[in-house]
């Protein structure tokens, strides 16, 4: 009997303790990003790993609305955007799109 092999998602996976958004598939929902010089505290519950990518994403409150912040280590210096601030249940649903990778 041959060697089990891994599914591909499973050896192409960076790491297996954290979330990681997927590569944005072709057509994927394009949020509008807002860039953020001074970025507030936000009460985070959920973020992907800092570990695998560059650029982070975290879903969380800030003043009792919710947002998606994106911030790109890319160039040394952080650069951050948030998405336009929703309603808890279309914020969930944009947060679960951008994991997917069928939102941007
Ligand atoms: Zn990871």
């Amino acid at each position: 009997m041959p060697p089990r092999v891994k599914a591909p998602e499973v050896l192409t996976a960076p790491c297996a303790v954290a979330l990681h958004a997927r590569i944005a598939q072709a057509g994927a929902e394009v949020l509008q990003w807002t860039p953020v010089t001074s970025p507030v505290r936000m009460r985070v519950e959920a973020s992907t790993c800092h570990q695998c990518s560059p650029i982070t994403y975290e879903f969380g409150l800030i003043g009792g609305r919710w947002y998606i912040r994106r911030t790109d280590y890319r160039r040394g210096k952080p650069v951050v955007h948030e998405a336009v601030a929703q309603r808890h249940r279309i914020a969930e649903e944009r947060w679960r799109m951008l994991l997917a990778g069928v939102a941007i």
